[in-house]
Parts: C-alpha cells; structure tokens; sequence
C-alpha cells in the first residue's frame, strides 16, 4: 500500500492522507474517498513516505480517473490561486473544475440531445403549424440541421418544442460526442477589412511575439474597431495551429460577437455560458483540452479551462466587474489571466474603452503594453457629450422638459432612443405622505422598491416581498406615495406620452427567462421598437445602430459615494453608455440629467474624454493612498449578533497587527445589515504586497481555529472590488 496526499472540497487548508494500491497516480487525478460519514471526490496532489496518523489512514474508495482532469499547468495555477487569495486549495481545485467532474462523473462526456426535423419536405408541414409564430420560427430553424436541445432552450420554450414534436414534425435524437480535428487555416484570409493604421499597429505589435509572455491593453474608444485588431491577430495564431481562449463579461448580450468569430474563420467556437448543461460544458472542457477547438468563448470560469495548444487569451471589455468572483473563491478572471498568461507564455490582450485603473496603471508604467485606437473605425462618429442641468426644474419620471422635447426630436427623425436608469422597479421607495414614513425591509433596515406589474414591494438585498400597503402603518392615512424613479416608471411615463412609439424595457426583471434577452435584442436592431429603457444592461457592448439620443436619467448618487471606486465606475457608465449612440453612420448624442452640472468629475469626462479622467482620477488615488498605490485586504464578517461579527474581527486585528499594516476597523459595511445579519468589516492596507500576503499566511489559520471564527459567517477578499 502506498500513501496519497489528496486535496478534498472542504474549507480546510491541509491535505489528507489515503491509502491507495496503485504507485503511479499522477497530480491531477480524481479519487473517491471517505471522509467521516460523507463521501467525497479529491484531487490527487502527490505521494508520502509516512503519515502521522498511519494507523489510522483509510483506503481510497476508488480511482476515478488514472489521467489527470488538470494538467500541471492548471494545477500551478490553482497553487498560486490558493496562495494568493488564501483558500482552501481543495475548494480552488474544484472551482477550476467543470461542474460534472465536481461530481466524480467520467471525464468523457456523454451523448448529446438534439432536436431534427422528421421530414424536412412535408407537404403539410405549413398547415399543420397554422400561425404558431414560434412554431414556425423554430421550424425554419430546423431545416437548416439539428440543433442542440440546450442551445433550442434559449430562444424557444418548451411549449413550442413539445408542440413541434406532438405534431409529428420534429423528433429528439441523441449524438454521441463527435471529436475532429481542427482544420486549421493555412494563410491569410482575404475577406476582411483593411486595418486603420492605429489598428496596424497594434495588429503588429501584438502579434509580433506570439511565441512569448506578453500583456497588450488594447485601450480604444466605443467602436474603434477592437474586435476587429482581436480577429486580425488571432489569425495569426491559428495559422500557427494554436488556440485561442476568449473572455468575455456576458454571452447572451454578445451573441453577434460570436457569429463575427465563427464567420471569418469558417471555425466552430466553443462557448461556454450559463444555459449549457454539466455534460456540454464537459463536452466544451474536453475538446479544447484534446485540442478539437480552435477557439473558446465563455465568462469568468472560463479562465480554467484546459488547452491543449494554447496560443492567446483575450479579456474583452476588461474593466467589467463580474470578472471578479464575489463570493467563495473570490478571484478575479483578468488578474488570473495574466498569471495563466505568464505560466503558458502567450500573449494576453486586455481590450476596453473604459480601462479599469489597476490596469491602466500597469500600461502607463510599462508592465503592459499600451496600445491605442482613438477612432471610430470606418464613418462612425463619436456620440457628442453634454450635461443637462435640472436644478429646480420641473421634472416627469424623472425627465426634464426639455429633454422630453429632444427625445421627441430623434424619435420624429426615425431614430431610436435609449434611455438609462440605475433602479428597476417603478420606484426606490413607498412612503407616507402624511408622517413620512418610509416602508422598509427589516431584514436589510433598507427602503422596499415599489413593483406596480408585480403589485409588491420589493427588498433588492434579500429578495423579502410583500403586498403594497394602501395605509401608513404608523399614522394609518391613506395616502402612500412613491418616491425616484425606477425603469417601470419611465416606461409608462413615455408610453403615456409617445403612444404611437413602441417602448421595451431591458432590466432583470424584464429579460429574466432564457429566450427573452436574445429575442429582445434582435428586436430593437429590426427597429421594432424606438423607446428603450433599462440599467446597467444596456452599457455592456451591445451595438444599437439606429439609436442616437442616450438619456442618462440622474447618476449624482455616484458622485457622493463612500466607495472609493464609485467615480471610476461611474465614468466607466456613462463612456460605455455613450458609446452606444451613433454607432452606424447616425452622428449620436448623450445627455446627462445632473444637479451637480459643474461637478469637476463629470466636466473632465465630458470635456476631456475616459483617458484624461482616469489619469487624474489615479493622481487622486496616489495621493490619497489608495489602489493601485496600495495594496488591499478585506475581511468581511456577519452575524445576528453584531457584537459576535466586531469581537472577530477585533482578535483578528489584534493577530494581524504589524508596523508596515495599516488596519481600519472592525467598521460597519456600507450595508450594515443584510437577511438580518449584521455586517462588519476589517480592511488591512499595506505598501507590499508581498508581505501583506506574508501577513495573513502567517495568520490565516489560527484565525480559522479562533473560537469567535465560529459566531460569524467570516470571508477573506484580496483585492476587494467593494465595501458593500
Ligand atoms: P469595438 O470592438 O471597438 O467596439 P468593432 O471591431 O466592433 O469595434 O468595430 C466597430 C465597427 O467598425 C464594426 O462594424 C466593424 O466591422 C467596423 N470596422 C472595424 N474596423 C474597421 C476597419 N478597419 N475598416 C472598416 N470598418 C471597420
Ligand atoms: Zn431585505
């Protein structure tokens, strides 16, 4: 019998020892094992000469795999991960596992359910689908080869694929997996646009040293043809038959993306997003690991996935906060794929026209480099920026008079107008008229959002609903009024206005459900609708030709915020919004609503442009001693009991304390309360971060054992995006 040492998905930091007969299990192989009265799936890490507890060992229940499912590349990658944001290694190991090898299940993927047409030339068919709209779309669909039921899912109902297949005209069969090789493009391709020259020579320089580390901020305006210098570099990748792994904020909202890499290289591009089922995403995971994908497209945990002939990893619209993981292992993808970057020396290229201020910090002194695109590409202008005073204006749902005005001026010209506001919901608050009182969650001690279509309010926090009261429940008058504006409020404001326009709505509430973000999407470029309303969702890289009109409602919140990285992302906001507008040959305009007009963040932006604010915007942080001049740790702890979640953090403190350390609290979160838990938390800043790293090491795991560790619910974020 021979000793393994064996990572397991429990938030523990060490390893633990099995028995196991086989000698030649390689790092990177899965076992099952028992541990206590569960059983779990490790990942073998290597093997011992003797152990402590040797008596007492178990045996491996069994041997999963006898090839690793994580080659040694991913697996130093998770090393540094666990090292780095301090987590248990185990619980970093499956993080970069997809979800079916989580589960112990074999590595090789399963068949694959499809849906094909019975008989593609039936005479009857039409007939039979009557005006079933949805039927017929499906249909069309279909007949150009089966789809997989998964990606049918998206855009259609299960309603509609039962009926096809209860009308006899549409069957479910199933695929084994099909692995073939890549056919890699051998030269040039011709059809393509000819690159500007700033576009020429960022093509070059990247694609210069595509046999080395290399980290390039492709940092270019809304629409300054970035895909474009992507698409142009990676052909040169492939020619050299490697591949290509793509990062991006959200699939759904990008689906023209994909096509536009499929199209000009005639490739399958493998995407890995939400909807996929364990067993696709499986499938995805081992294609491009047997090297039968050119190319990968996915979110954040896209970052692990394996690749057999890696070649480039792309971070598109890098300054998007959902690269950083909020909550378990809170690592983030962009600062991963540097480090993934580094350990398979290849080229990464960071692409924004908002670049987040870390990394521009990086360009600027030269760890990366810097690479610019200060024009639109082809016609297309920039959308003029201005900002519109609402001091002690009269304002409806939130617009100006004059601003209702312009709004009608762009519809009139046959032009589409979106308009932005950061609530959903019809309004922020419900209150008294009479006494002032506010209704709020009591979980959260946050105000309720009036839903009118749901007829609730809601608590964003903790998702509490309840019935809209008609009567104050302190002074019982009946006279309950809602306070802002959310995006059902402006909707039915501007359809009470503009009847004779269609509005569309584009918020969680209204696109939840698979299909209807995609559908909605497709709709607004045929111009079926000219109203569009919605939050953050619009400024995250759709194009919107025909709109020319981008309405900011009121963003001032930003402007006063206690995180100190409200202003770049409310910079970041209003550029991407921006960027919206007058993408195609329409000269475009944005108009921010403010009672601030004069403040110096918003004149600078709008007169100076994203570039000029974030450099002053990083002088501000030098000198106010903060990211990326500084370095940060966050421990957040929670509990029902403020008092449990202070005394914690205050030992931790107490633990940590060192003279380079600058340590500020335990102080409430910025949400103090949530789901009925009290929220502190303890930020550790120091000038090196190699040992503010040191620090915690040091400490980590006498604060796991701290007997208060066990009254609050505790995390540890490096890097923190947030104080919430
Ligand atoms: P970004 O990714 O920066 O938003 P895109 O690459 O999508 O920009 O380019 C915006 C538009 O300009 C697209 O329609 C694209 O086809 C077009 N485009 C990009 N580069 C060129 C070029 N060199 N010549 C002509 N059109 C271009
Ligand atoms: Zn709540």
């Amino acid at each position: 019998m021979h000793i393994i040492q064996v990572a397991l998905p429990i938030p523990k930091r060490q390893l633990f020892d099995y028995l196991c007969q086989s000698a030649d299990l390689m790092p990177g192989c899965r076992v099952w094992v028992g541990f206590g009265p569960r059983k779990l799936v490790g990942i073998v890490l290597g093997y011992t000469d003797h152990s402590e507890h040797f008596d007492k060992l178990k045996s491996v229940s069994e041997i999963i795999d006898t090839t690793p499912v994580l080659d040694s590349s991913l697996l130093s990658i998770c090393g540094w991960l666990a090292k780095y944001y301090h987590h248990p290694i185990g619980e970093v190991l499956h993080t970069a596992l997809p979800v079916a090898l989580r589960k112990g299940e074999s590595d090789q993927p399963k068949p694959i359910d499809y849906i094909q047409l019975v008989d593609k030339n039936s005479a009857d068919t039409l007939t039979a689908l009557g005006r079933a709209k949805k039927q017929i779309e499906l249909y069309g669909m279909l007949s150009e080869g089966p789809i997989s039921l998964s990606a049918i899912r998206q855009h259609f109902s299960d309603a509609v694929i039962n009926a096809l297949q209860n009308k006899g005209l549409a069957e479910k069969c199933s695929k084994e997996p099909q692995f073939l090789p890549v056919k890699w493009p051998t030269q040039a391709i011709f059809d393509k646009p000819k690159a500007n020259v700033e576009q020429a020579l960022a093509i070059s320089t990247i694609t210069g040293k595509l046999d080395q580390y290399g980290c390039y901020l492709l940092d270019g305006v809304t629409g300054s043809g970035k895909t474009e210098v992507y698409l142009q570099s990676i052909e040169e990748v492939l020619i050299q038959k490697k591949q290509i792994l793509i990062l991006v904020p959200e699939i759904g909202l990008t689906p023209q993306t994909v096509t536009r890499f499929e199209q000009r290289f005639g490739l399958e591009v493998g995407i890995l997003h939400s909807n996929l089922t364990d067993n696709e995403r499986l499938m995805v995971w081992q294609k491009c690991r047997r090297g039968e994908l050119a190319m990968v497209i996915g979110t954040r945990s896209a970052i692990f996935t394996p690749m057999k002939s890696p070649g480039m990893i792309i971070v598109d619209e890098e300054h998007d906060a959902s690269y950083k993981q909020q909550d378990g292992l809170r690592y983030h993808a962009r600062d991963l794929a540097v480090v993934r970057a580094k350990e398979l020396n290849i080229p990464l290229v960071l692409g924004s026209a908002t670049p987040c201020l870390e990394t521009l910090n990086n360009a600027i002194s030269l760890k990366y480099h810097h690479l610019s695109l200060s024009q639109r590409a082809g016609a297309a202008t920039m959308a003029k920026q201005n900002v519109l005073d609402i001091t002690n204006q009269p304002l409806q749902s939130g617009l100006a008079q004059g601003m209702i005005k312009r709004i009608e001026q762009h519809l009139k010209a046959g032009s589409q107008v979106m308009l932005f506001v950061n609530r959903r919901g019809y309004a922020p608050a419900l209150l008294c008229h009479y006494c002032g009182h506010i209704e709020q969650c009591q979980r959260c001690d946050k105000p309720y959002t009036v839903h009118k279509s749901l007829n609730k309010m809601q608590c964003h926090h903790c998702g509490g609903a309840r019935p809209i009261p008609n009567q104050c429940k302190v002074c019982g008058h009946q006279e309950m009024v809602t306070q802002g504006v959310g995006t059902e409020q402006l909707e039915a404001t501007l359809n009470e206005r503009f009847p004779q326009y269609s509005t569309i709505r584009i918020d969680s509430d209204s696109v939840r459900g698979k299909s209807k973000l995609h559908t909605v999407l497709e709709e607004i470029n045929q111009c079926k609708h000219q109203l569009l309303i919605g939050t953050q969702i619009l400024s995250k890289g759709h194009h919107f030709p025909h709109v020319t009109l981008v309405v900011i409602l009121d963003a001032d919140g930003a402007l006063f915020s206690a995180d100190y990285r409200a202003p770049e992302h409310l910079a970041q906001l209003i550029t991407q919004l921006s960027g919206r507008a007058g993408r195609a040959e329409k000269q475009g305009e944005m108009w921010l609503q403010s009672h601030q007009p004069g403040h110096p963040l918003l004149q600078d932006l709008i007169h100076n442009g994203y570039g000029h604010f974030a450099r002053y915007a990083l002088l501000e942080r030098k000198q106010a001693q903060l990211p990326p001049y500084l370095f940060h740790a966050l421990f957040r702890a929670e509990a029902t009991r403020a008092q449990d979640a202070f005394d914690f953090l205050s030992e931790v403190a107490s633990l940590v304390r060192h003279s380079q350390l600058k340590i500020i609290g335990p102080i409430p979160a910025i949400m103090e309360k949530r789901q009925g838990r009290f929220r502190m938390q303890l930020l550790m800043q120091c000038f090196n971060r190699t040992l503010l790293n040191q620090i915690i090491a040091q400490h980590i795991q006498t604060i796991e054992n701290m007997p208060l560790a066990r009254k609050a619910r505790w995390s540890l974020d490096v890097d923190p995006q947030d104080f919430m």
